[in-house]
């Protein structure tokens, strides 16, 4: 469904990405692992065409998408939850929801979406009229993922979803996460919480200053000396 080949990412003369190479097929969770710093943003923001690539070339669905603005890859089924979850807060929940419809046409069938990111944040719903801003961490990234699901991608980016948040709450995100992913939707998830994505996820990649070093199915890199040593305590 997606291949990253080779590319290469720059910021002046800081070299972020090196050379890097994934795959997410559907129906998978694949998690990119990594410290701080290692280039896990860099690499999503790739992906979703926020960051340009110097090198190597980006296919989703079989097509060449590295020069695709962001928006048009919205359009075609990919969706960013950014890291720090980005959502505005002097907007309503309700508005900013709906900010992630805007590329669709039929407002019925967003109003209709909208229920069904209800459904499955309770939490949100109680709070849809309430301005985004007074939420709490975990409600704010409920809403993040709500607003991407909200243009009803087949590939969604995760960004950190456990970024700052309590324990309790993260296994509430991490659950959500898998509910949507069983309900048909591809998730590449990049985490520093290397243990918890890994339980999740079909398959993994390592990533060090901007290059994979290691990578396999999930289980395997659980139980891998590297590592566990470098990121699992
Ligand atoms: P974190 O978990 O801290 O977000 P990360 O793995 O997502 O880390 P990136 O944010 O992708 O890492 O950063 C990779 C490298 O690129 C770092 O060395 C970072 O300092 C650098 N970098 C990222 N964004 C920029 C930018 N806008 N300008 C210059 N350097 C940047």
């Amino acid at each position: 469904m997606l291949r990253v080949e080779n590319i290469d990412v720059y910021y002046g003369m800081i070299h972020a990405i090196r050379g890097l190479s994934l795959e997410v097929n559907e129906g998978e969770i694949v998690t990119l692992i990594g410290a701080n710093g290692a280039g896990k943003t860099s690499t999503l923001r790739a992906i979703s065409g926020l960051n340009p690539i110097k090198n190597g070339e980006i296919f989703y669905e079989n097509a060449k998408v590295d020069s695709l603005d962001a928006h048009k890859l919205v359009g075609k089924g990919v969706s960013q939850v950014p890291e720090g979850r980005r959502i505005f807060g002097d907007q309503t929940v309700e508005e900013n929801l709906l900010l992630g419809a805007y590329l669709r046409k039929d407002k019925t069938e967003a109003k209709k979406t909208m229920e069904e990111v209800f459904k499955r944040f309770p939490r949100i719903l109680e709070r849809r009229k309430q301005m985004a801003g007074t939420l709490s961490g975990g409600e704010q990234q409920m809403l993040a993922i709500g607003r991407a699901l909200m243009a009803k991608p087949k590939l969604l980016l995760l960004d950190e979803p456990s970024m700052g948040l309590a324990p309790i709450i993260v296994e509430e995100i991490f659950d959500i996460i898998k509910e949507i992913r069983e309900q048909g939707t591809t998730i590449l998830l990049v985490e520093q919480n290397a243990n918890l994505a890994l339980q999740l996820a079909d398959r993994g990649y390592v990533l060090e200053t901007g290059s994979i070093v290691l990578s396999g199915n999930a289980n395997d890199l659980l139980n891998n000396e590297a590592v566990q040593k470098a990121y699992l305590g």
